[in-house]
């Protein structure tokens, strides 16, 4: 067992650590109906860096389904494994997924709005870190949802497009004038080379992160930019307290700062500028590549007993301590 002072938290199927509006339930026995009459097909999946082996740290997720979570022993990265096939993760997203995530079924004002400010906030940190500005300039948002986050950039004279598998919250961003594709970043293709594309808390969803990688790279110009969010490894105890509150199924890998800045390193990208949260932007072009292994399988272990400790009153500090730590090393490797 890994977590040896809460063991079974991580191992027994039970009711959901999180609260859920009546839409989320009804959606999460939707789809738990789905898998137990076969609609959604399972496989198993290796880590990123090829291998097969892991460290079990969990076998449900917060909506106490059943979830596997393996920390790769070799270079640190964790995976959902087994996990749903493409053609399953397909039908997820278009069906199920917004409502268990999000307990709507269609975008509203006020998400559309949340997407728009939050685009504001990328084009500040990509204006900020780029030469040049990008007016006239073609971004992607890949993942989309309903394609808010490409507004502001609209409004700064880039022509935008964007993407996404959820075809209800499509029609919402088409309503306000987005051309938004039904599908992958493959669906971008016929709008040319784009200066910046945006990945924002999708890169974790990815059943092949290198072959999508590779795709995108070649949707951007040879200086263009990709922009990545996602919900990062050591940023756990700073928004979720608990490492069981972190899973969900649909997130397939798991990355730090440093086991994205590998993977991305390896697709030809080079880091401009990054956080543990995790915030970071590339840019296309290969720099030297980043070293992860054992050490970065270690850190992870040794931050997610911190988190798990931190339960205790008496340990609750201990995770920023731990992450102090870890940064000060990122800090004087970039
Ligand atoms: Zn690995």
């Amino acid at each position: 067992m890994f977590f040896c002072s809460y063991p079974t938290r991580f191992y027994s199927l039970d009711a959901p650590s999180v609260p859920l509006t009546g839409p989320q339930a009804a959606a999460l026995e939707r789809f738990r109906t789905g898998m137990n009459e076969g609609l959604y097909a399972l496989e198993p999946a290796p880590c990123i860096c090829g291998s097969e082996d892991g460290v079990l740290l969990a076998r449900r997720d917060r909506y106490g389904l059943e979830v596997d979570t393996y920390l790769c022993r070799h270079c640190g990265v964790l995976r959902t494994s087994p996990r749903l096939s493409p053609e399953s993760l397909s039908r997820f997203y278009d069906s199920d997924y917004r409502e268990i995530y999000g307990g709507e079924e269609t975008a509203s004002d006020a998400f559309f709005a949340e997407q728009i400010a939050h685009g504001r906030s990328i084009l500040d940190s990509v204006l900020h870190n780029i030469a040049g500005d990008l007016a006239g300039a073609v971004v992607f948002d890949v993942g989309c949802g309903a394609g808010g986050v490409l507004i502001p950039f609209r409004e700064s004279g880039c022509l935008v497009y964007g993407c996404d598998h959820g075809g209800r919250y499509l029609e919402y961003g088409r309503s306000q004038g987005l051309r938004l594709e039904h599908g992958g970043a493959a669906e971008l293709k016929q709008h040319g080379k784009a200066k910046v594309v945006i990945l924002s808390h999708v890169l974790e969803h990815f059943p092949d992160p290198r072959a999508e990688l590779a795709l995108l790279s070649s949707l951007l110009e040879d200086d263009g930019y990709l922009y990545i969010e996602l919900p990062g490894v050591f940023n756990i105890h700073n928004v979720y307290r608990d490492f069981l509150l972190y899973l969900q199924n649909a997130h397939l890998y798991h990355f730090t700062l440093s086991t994205l800045s590998s993977l991305l390193a390896d697709a030809g990208f080079q880091l401009v500028f990054g956080y543990e949260n995790v915030v970071a932007l590339f840019k296309k072009g290969s720099g030297r590549p980043v070293q992860v292994g054992k050490r970065e399988y270690a850190k992870v272990l040794c931050y997610l007993y911190s988190v798990e400790l931190s339960r205790l009153a008496i340990f609750r500090k201990l995770p920023q301590l731990v992450a102090r730590i870890i940064g000060w090393t990122y800090k004087r490797a970039w």
